[in-house]
């Protein structure tokens, strides 16, 4: 057969791949992988790859796993995987126990042989599975893996030939099969230890606006609430600074941190739009910020506090926040609310404002993979 009439295949892997690694003999322990969804969708509507479940199910029919527990979750699996439009060309499941020692068993290629024949393409197919019997699977049918899982599991050195892309992040593979970076989501992490400050933040600035990052200020936490919401990016981190001296370290060193995670996740900037503003209303204010991810800091702050402390936070860290983080993100910002309000307000609302801002400015715009400027870099 032509070479390129050959059938290419993703042998999928389901515990572990598509929901959670446990025996799930529940509906309740259906879990779903995040982004498997998404990434199996565009996987399906954007290739022509058949989708094929290669999965051990560990003594289905024993007492130990009856098989009137297995079959109701592992049909919903699918139909909701179908009311998706994913639909598996060929499901292959073995129920034997790892003493029986199964030629049928992952990773034997028994349940998979048939597709060693002239009509498929093994070189141009692929095992998708979060363990290292999956990637031995795929050597000994003659394609290669995507290992779906923590940098914990380590691949042996005789199987990094075979393993294309070790990620914990279904939408990496979906990129990389499309040949489609901009389905993966725009992440970075920092670590910063000074001896004032120890930090660990991660981003998603692709997320939903989930997650907290703890300084343990209360009311500078509450700020960094506001920007994880409202920049609907996905946050996580921690900060423990020197707050028996006082709360500028924290602050500042947060802010250097997370700019300096902005400006990693945003890679080298295609196709976004660059510029973003917004205004915040908030009862007795109202706040202005824009945004320009230009490679190059400046600041402009146009607003005033009424009272120099918020609780017990110096109004005037907020001011040093928002420079702090123009420098490392090596943006323009600038910031402007309405003098005379509420101080609590007006620090909220130009936090809201800055995080709506920065959301329009990162936002990727479809099937656009310019920079956003005629010097052609950012
Ligand atoms: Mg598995």
């Amino acid at each position: 057969m032509d070479g390129k009439d050959r059938k290419k295949v993703l042998f999928i892997d389901r515990d572990g791949v598509i929901v959670n690694e446990t025996q799930v003999d529940s509906f309740e322990k259906i879990v779903y992988i995040p982004h498997v969804f998404e990434a199996m969708r565009e996987i399906s509507r954007r290739s022509d790859y058949l989708l094929v479940m290669v999965s051990n199910q560990d003594g289905v029919g024993t007492p130990l796993f009856p098989y009137e527990d297995y079959i109701g979750p592992a049909e919903r699996i699918f139909d909701t995987l179908r009311g998706e439009g994913i639909v598996f060309d060929d499901i292959h499941i073995d129920f034997s126990l790892p003493e029986e020692n199964s030629p049928m068993r992952k990773p034997g290629t028994g349940m998979i042989d048939s597709y060693r024949s002239d009509e498929y393409d093994m070189s141009k197919s692929f095992v998708i599975g979060d363990r290292i019997t999956d990637m031995m699977l795929a050597r000994n049918m003659g394609c290669r893996g995507f290992l779906l899982n923590g940098p914990e599991v380590e691949v042996p050195e005789d199987l990094a030939s075979t393993v294309v892309m070790h990620t914990s992040d279904w939408l990496d593979i979906a990129a990389y099969l499309l040949d489609d970076k901009s389905l993966a989501h725009r992440k970075a992490s920092v670590s910063r230890k000074t001896l004032e400050t120890d930090i660990d933040i991660s981003i998603d600035i692709d997320g939903t606006g989930v997650g907290r990052i703890i300084t343990g200020i209360g009311f500078f936490d509450h700020m960094m609430d506001q920007v994880v919401r409202h920049s609907r990016f996905d946050a996580s981190g921690s900060v423990k600074g020197d707050l028996d001296v006082d709360f500028h370290h924290t602050v500042e060193d947060t802010a250097l941190a997370l700019g300096s995670a902005v400006l990693k996740a945003l890679g080298d900037k295609r196709g976004i739009e660059r510029y973003g503003s917004e205004i915040v209303m908030m009862d007795d204010t109202v706040a202005t910020a824009a945004i320009d991810f230009s490679g190059r800091p400046e600041f402009i702050f146009d607003a005033e506090f009424s009272l120099p402390m918020i609780g017990d936070f110096p109004s005037e860290l907020i001011r040093h926040f928002f420079r702090s983080f123009a420098a490392e993100a090596k943006c323009n910002l600038y910031l402007s609310a309405r003098k005379g309000g509420d101080s609590h307000h007006t620090a909220e609302a130009l936090f809201k404002a800055f995080a709506r801002a920065m959301r329009k400015a990162v936002k990727r715009i479809p099937g656009d993979s310019r920079v956003a400027s005629t010097k052609g870099v950012l």
